[in-house]
């Protein structure tokens, strides 16, 4: 019986999770539960799941939950310190660690140090502090299972071979919803337009990341540190039917790929149960219905994150983690009609253009660097705000 700390239980990854543990609970019991404004479904959560320990953001949010639920239910925290507390105390030998973006860090490296195994859907985490997470790894003996369904891919397609004899990896990506459009079009996207993916239902960052491609350069990031391979050796496929989730290519030109339709359960079941597979009610993969399947290019004059990403990780330290914050706030502001949808990269650029790089190996000057890069990236957007969104 694996014990679960779920950090981002009412996220699109956390439901995903949850419904899972609900159609196998031999296997697993829910240890913590943490969530960010959704009161009334982390409650009906904690009623069907009854963990130990539950986190909200802040302290009002944890009386108004205490109001809810009945006396003898878990114990509420708050704040950083909550999520840390639940990640770490909870009695959990596995974190699932699902919420979005950076706030994901801290708790995700305290349950690493604590020599716990982590489910890693947070990507935002390796590429914030990939080079601190995957040293604590080493100490703690802890061990990271992607969730990321291209990283679970790539997993699965080195197994039972020779790290050394890697030639390349190539992650897929879909293109999102606006593969095909040209500059031009790309200046009139409303949030609405970038909301609506293709082929996943996920939270509304990662989705309008896919339709940046931030997701992909993110994703690029979390490969380098998860696999130790350096980024040139990391290369992109646009897919758009995203049923080829990422390969692996070796020297001697064989290309394994993992497969399958797009649905992060089975990513999620496979961290989650490894090294064995759980059995989910899924439709099969039809490639006779499907008949084709198609690869390109991606288009770096349109998306121009995807590079941006490449080279924050080529100049190393905490660039990455300004890449990261300055598109946390970019986004946001383009979901709340501040800026244009190409403002994005304009953000983005503008802040690692002024950022001084220096080493990221502790904690201190990362979170540093995030603050400073959010008060850059604000700035940035009140200068382009009404310039360029009408
Ligand atoms: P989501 O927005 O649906 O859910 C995020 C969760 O985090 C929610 O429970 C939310 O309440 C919580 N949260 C948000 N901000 C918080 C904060 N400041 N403090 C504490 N909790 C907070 O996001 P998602 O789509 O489930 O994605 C979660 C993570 O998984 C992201 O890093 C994403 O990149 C990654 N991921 C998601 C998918 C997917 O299909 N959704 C696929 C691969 C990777
Ligand atoms: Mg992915």
């Amino acid at each position: 019986m694996k014990r679960l700390a779920i950090l981002g239980s009412t996220g699109s990854i956390g439901v995903s999770t949850l419904e899972i543990v609900a159609e196998h609970p031999d296997c697993f019991r829910v240890t913590a539960l943490t969530a960010g404004r959704n009161l009334a479904l982390l409650e009906e959560q904690i009623n069907r799941f009854s963990p130990e320990i539950v986190a909200v953001p802040d302290e009002e949010n944890a009386k108004r939950l205490r109001e809810r639920i009945a006396a003898d239910g878990p114990q509420i925290l708050f704040g950083t310190a909550g999520l840390i507390a639940c990640a770490r105390e909870s009695q959990a030998n596995m974190v699932v660690s699902a919420i979005v973006g950076a706030a994901g860090l801290e708790p995700t490296l305290a349950a690493v140090k604590a020599g716990l195994d982590v489910a890693l859907a947070n990507k935002e985490t390796l590429v914030v502090a990939g080079e601190l997470v995957m040293s604590a790894l080493k100490s703690s003996g802890g061990k990271l299972f992607p969730v990321d369904s291209e990283h679970s891919a790539i997993y699965q397609s080195l197994k039972g071979h020779r790290r050394e004899d890697v030639r390349r990896l190539i992650l897929t990506a879909s293109g999102g919803p606006f593969r095909n459009w040209s500059l031009e079009d790309l200046q009139d996207v409303r949030p609405d337009d970038a909301l609506a993916h293709p082929n996943w239902t996920m939270g509304r960052k990662i989705t309008i990341d896919s339709a940046t491609m931030m997701n992909k350069g993110l994703e690029v990031i979390e490969a380098h540190w998860l696999f130790d391979l350096p980024v040139d050796k990391i290369d992109v496929h646009i897919h758009p039917e995203s049923i080829v989730h990422s390969m692996v290519e070796y020297v001697d030109g064989a290309v394994m790929a993992q497969l399958g339709i797009p649905d992060m359960k089975t990513p999620i079941a496979y961290a989650l149960s490894y090294p064995e597979r759980l059995s989910l009610d899924l439709p099969p993969l039809d490639l006779c219905r499907l008949g084709k399947l198609h690869f390109s290019a991606p288009d770096s004059q349109c998306f121009p994150c995807l590079g941006l990403a490449y080279e924050a990780i080529r100049r190393g330290g905490t660039t990455p983690a300004v890449l990261n914050a300055a598109n946390e706030l970019a986004v946001e502001a383009f979901l709340q009609k501040k800026i244009a949808f190409l403002d994005i990269p304009r953000t983005i650029t503008t802040v690692m253009q002024r950022h001084t790089t220096t080493a990221a190996s502790a904690l201190e000057p990362i979170l540093a660097a995030d603050q400073w890069a959010r008060h850059a990236a604000k700035s940035v957007i009140d200068d382009l705000q009404g310039a360029s969104y009408t």
